[in-house]
């Protein structure tokens, strides 16, 4: 079956356009879910940093600031629990990380490539 598929898909150019269209999407969906993560982590690291400047403010404005705080840092505990739960549906639904591994893979033997001879006699084999 796989074999067939790929037959197909060197074949013909309209279904390996569109698989390289649908492949290109699951990378983007795989990089902006693992960006999300990444943004609410850093949204949490900042509301954690904050915390000292909360009495400050609670002091001077006689702001309910504590509830903000709360509220602030259980948003951004669900939207990190979301986008973690959206990267794992994303990398299990699509063949993202194949895809991704496989451009990993090759960056690396491309660069390897044009690594100077010097360098390259001195990693081991
Ligand atoms: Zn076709």
């Amino acid at each position: 079956m796989r074999k067939d598929y790929e037959q197909h898909f060197a074949e013909c150019p309209h279904c390996r356009a569109r698989q390289k269209f649908h492949r290109s999407l699951d990378g983007t969906l795989a990089v902006l879910t693992s960006l999300a993560v990444f943004f609410f982590l850093f949204a949490l690291a900042v509301l954690k940093h904050i915390k000292p400047l909360e009495h400050v403010a609670f002091n001077v404005f006689g702001l309910d600031i504590s509830d903000m705080y709360h509220m602030l840092v259980s948003a951004g505990i669900a939207g990190l629990c979301f986008s973690v739960i959206a990267l794992g549906l994303v990398l299990m639904a699509t063949p993202a990380s194949s895809y991704l591994g496989g451009i990993a893979v090759e960056r690396a033997k491309l660069i390897e490539e044009h690594l100077p001879a010097a360098i390259k006699s001195l990693r081991p084999r």
